[in-house]
């Protein structure tokens, strides 16, 4: 499955905080960068609306890996990106 070979990719580990998180990988988010290019779509809805693994990986590399706690404090601190229209 694309999303969970991209996260394999990172080797698991959130960018902010370096925590692994290989047994739960679910708490890693992929987390749109502002100024990284338009977000077209939530890496995670990719995967389950059978988007090809070229336009995941597209989107993917707009965002950074986060884990649920750093993915929380980015997005409180206001770093948001809106899907593009
Ligand atoms: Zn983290």
């Amino acid at each position: 499955m694309a999303i969970a070979s991209l996260k394999a990719e990172a080797d698991f580990q959130c960018t902010d905080c370096g925590g692994v998180f290989e047994s739960e990988p679910r708490r890693l988010h992929f987390h749109h960068v502002p100024g990284q290019g338009p977000k077209l779509f939530n890496v995670s809805a990719g995967g389950s609306r059978g988007y090809g693994k070229q336009r995941i990986r597209a989107e993917a590399a707009k965002c950074v890996l986060l884990c649920d706690s750093c993915h929380c404090r980015r997005t409180m601190a206001g770093e948001t990106v809106a899907v593009a229209a």
